[in-house]
């Protein structure tokens, strides 16, 4: 099973970037996280998010249902082993669209995973596309800039970067990563096993996988 990890500094324009990905690739899914924010308009139960209050995901926690969890502009968000394992069982290829401390996390857990940062191509940008949307106040807009700076710190943990200029080009790219986790050898561990029973060659002397 490959797995795929996406962060981005705010206002990079991820969603956009993610939807390209799943719309190319029916294999892979997105990873359906738990979150205590209220939904946004268009936003359904089970399909962006699992919607629960904050007693019902600090109550999961206890269970020990999250791989990982993080807060984020007030709210708190995790991605459950249920999720991963109902992936496992469909078949299917994970797309972990988190912050940076779940990313982290999710390295940790899954080490064959493939981390990616999504970057700006520059700095103005950023500012631009905030601004841009001509929603939001000055206050929100330098809070999520901040959000920004705090991203970018953590940005060289990642695997790989990629450059969310040309949104096809971007989309290639991402692809591209995807094939590469596709291709990990822990993904492809069935095959080995099946060449290997073949060949009646055991795991060990070689130090297994
Ligand atoms: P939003 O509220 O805009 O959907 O998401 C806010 C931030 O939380 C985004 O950076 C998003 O990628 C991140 N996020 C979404 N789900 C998870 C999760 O399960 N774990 C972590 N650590 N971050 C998440």
């Amino acid at each position: 099973m490959a797995l795929l990890i996406l962060a981005a500094c705010s206002g990079t324009g991820k969603s956009t970037l993610v939807k390209g990905l799943l719309a190319r690739h029916p294999r892979l899914r997105l990873s359906v996280s738990h979150t205590t924010r209220a939904p946004r308009p268009g936003e359904e139960d089970g399909v962006a998010y699992h919607f629960v209050t904050r007693d019902a995901f600090e109550a999961l926690d206890a269970e020990g249902a999250f791989v990982e969890r993080a807060e984020y502009a007030g709210n708190l968000y995790g991605t459950s082993h249920a999720e991963v394992a109902r992936a496992e069982r469909d078949g299917r290829d994970l797309l972990f669209e988190v912050e940076v401390v779940g990313a982290a996390a999710l390295k940790a857990s899954y080490p064959h995973a493939l981390s990616c940062f999504l970057l700006p191509p520059d700095w103005a940008t950023v500012e631009a596309r905030l601004r841009g949307r001509g929603t939001e106040g000055e206050e929100s807009i330098a809070r999520r800039l901040a959000a920004g700076r705090r991203e970018l710190a953590r940005a060289h943990e990642f695997d790989a970067a990629v450059v969310n200029d040309d949104l096809a080009a971007a989309l290639d790219d991402l692809s591209a990563l995807y094939r590469a986790a596709q291709l990990s050898m822990r993904a492809q561990g069935a095959l080995l096993d099946r060449v290997r029973a073949q060949a009646g060659a055991g795991a060990g002397a070689e130090g297994g996988r």
